[in-house]
């Protein structure tokens, strides 16, 4: 297989999971994460996070909503920092239906909206019909049918008039929200397009549209067509197309369903037996307590009411343990949500840390270079200027480094202080060992020899006896400004207040060397 040859292949191949409804989930995930692989090697992020999207989509299709939870927040960072809003209108979707397994239908339409409202030019049709119907889904579940039916009505035109596959898919779930919501009629309506549809285009229903049907019928008191359209049902999953064998159970459990309602009670026991022994074997318990509930009915309409009565208290038992089993579920996916949250966090106080100087807390080159260059090219009026303690080496060697490293610290703070109450758009940062840079926009040459000024008088001043006995802690200053160049650059700026502040040592040191300093003139010429 060359599906994995280029970035092309592999995209195509994400496009087609991607908007494909019926996938056999396990090798779905297989593939994309062989998909992930090459594309790492590659260096395409893109396709890494749309690889990544892919797996947490089959985890929640293989009923690992935990492990899906705990991949998404990743693809969706990707995501939203590359502005990729295709891939965040599927995040969303992913967001919604793990929101629905949280039982918070709230959470979960603010993200089917989301998933809506990112919809764009770059978006496939079967996003703009899928989303749609995912969004009217979370409007019924949030109990608003009448908002959910004009979303339905929406995705069916539009999958009508592109001839799309999913308008089976869609009507399906728009006829089963109208048949819950108990509109009988408009459920069968439905149903019917439903039919006629998929009768038009030649193509056989999926055996889980058959099962809505049925229940529809059911709803209706059509029980001779329920049983037929069971029956068919049947016959297409034993057809054996369909991965989901477990499906078997449940459709049986609907025809006995059908079948109670004819009167054929031993048929109905007998199927409902097959399905009880499937539910069982599979250990299908959400199933199983449904088949306990319809045991409990077939004993009533057969007016053996002490059956119908432990029958129900069987259910009713069964019930209460599915109860906490899916809580148990929902912890698991609430905690892997909150650790992936909690590392997220982690990350960004690491990438934070990285960019700070950890003796003096102070912002250090890494920072520097990381943000100073946008300032210098936005900012005709930046002005930069580097401190360098004066006989540094002399508070190491007559006193400790430990000594020395306080005083780093207090001169951190006095010039974190000083710029505060001057001039807080600026920061200071420490370039390296005993020197500082300060950064002042929008501030002229005049008024930031003034400002620097006050900060070399406030280190002077400072009160060091307790620290250096008698030592004194002077700073000297060089200051570079981005009027003063015709082409201001990081590097043209910082050599030049590299130069000033080689001038202000020279000259004595404790002092400020700016382009207005008569010193330097008097140097440079
Ligand atoms: P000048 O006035 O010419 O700048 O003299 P100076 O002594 O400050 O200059 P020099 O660059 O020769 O010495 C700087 C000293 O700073 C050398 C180094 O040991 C010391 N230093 C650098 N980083 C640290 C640090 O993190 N802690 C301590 N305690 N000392 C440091
Ligand atoms: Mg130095
Ligand atoms: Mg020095």
């Amino acid at each position: 297989m060359d599906e994995l040859a280029s970035a092309e292949a592999m995209s195509a191949v994400l496009l087609s999971i991607e908007d494909e409804r019926s996938w056999n989930a396990a090798v779905e995930l297989d593939r994309s994460l062989e998909i992930e692989k090459a594309a790492r090697a590659l260096g395409d992020d893109s396709l890494v996070a749309r690889a990544q999207l892919v797996q947490a989509n089959m985890r929640l299709r293989s009923g690992d909503v935990a492990g899906a939870a705990s991949q998404i927040w990743q693809v969706h960072q990707w995501a939203v920092s590359n502005d990729d809003r295709r891939l965040m209108a599927r995040t969303h979707l992913v967001w919604s239906y793990i929101h629905g397994h949280l039982s918070d239908a709230e959470q979960a339409l603010e993200h089917a909206v989301l998933a809506v409202e990112l919809l764009g030019d770059d978006s496939t049709t079967h996003m703009h019909i899928w989303h749609r119907t995912k969004l009217a889904d979370a409007l019924w579940a949030a109990g608003s049918m009448d908002a959910a039916r004009v979303r339905y009505r929406q995705a069916e035109q539009l999958a009508v008039e592109t001839g799309s596959p999913a308008l089976l898919c869609l009507l399906n779930n728009y006829a089963f929200t109208e048949f819950d919501t108990g509109n009988q009629k408009r459920a069968e309506q439905v149903a019917d397009r439903l039919l006629r549809l998929a009768d038009e285009r030649g193509e056989k229903l999926e055996p889980a549209y058959l099962d809505t049907i049925g229940w529809i019928q059911i709803g209706n008191g059509r029980f001779p067509e329920a049983e037929a359209t069971m029956r068919q049902c049947i016959e297409r999953h034993e057809e054996g197309r369909y991965d989901a064998a477990d499906a078997l159970a449940m459709y049986l459990l609907t025809l006995a369903r059908a079948q109670r309602g004819l009167g054929a009670l031993d048929r109905a026991q007998s199927t409902l037996d097959t399905s009880r022994a499937m539910c069982l074997e599979r250990d299908l318990g959400d199933l199983l307590v449904r088949v306990h509930q319809e045991q409990a009915e077939l004993h009533a309409a057969r007016g053996e009411f002490a059956e119908a009565f432990e029958a129900h208290k069987v259910f009713f038992t069964a019930y209460q343990n599915r109860h906490s089993v899916q809580r148990e579920a929902r912890t698991r996916t609430r905690q892997a949500m909150f650790e992936t949250a909690e590392a997220r966090q982690e990350a960004e106080r690491f990438r934070e840390q990285a960019r700070r100087d950890p003796l003096t807390g102070l912002h250090n080159r890494r920072f520097v270079d990381e943000n100073l260059p946008a300032l210098v090219r936005d900012d005709p009026s930046l002005v930069v200027a580097l401190v360098d303690l004066d006989h540094f080496k002399q508070v190491n060697d007559r006193l400790s480094h430990n000594v020395g490293d306080q005083v780093l610290v207090r001169v951190a703070d006095l010039l974190t202080r000083g710029l505060s109450a001057t001039c807080p758009a600026g920061f200071v940062a420490r370039m390296g060992g005993e020197e500082f840079l300060i950064v002042l926009p929008g501030t002229s040459a005049q008024r930031a020899t003034a400002l620097l000024d006050t900060i070399r008088r406030s280190v002077r001043a400072h009160d060091w006896a307790s620290l250096t006995h008698g030592l004194p802690v002077t700073v000297s200053i060089g200051v570079a400004l981005s009027a003063e160049l015709t082409a201001p650059t990081q590097p043209a700026l910082l050599s030049t207040a590299d130069s000033r502040l080689y001038a202000a040592k020279h000259a004595g040191r404790d002092q400020v060397v700016s382009v207005t300093d008569r010193r330097e003139r008097a140097s440079a010429a």
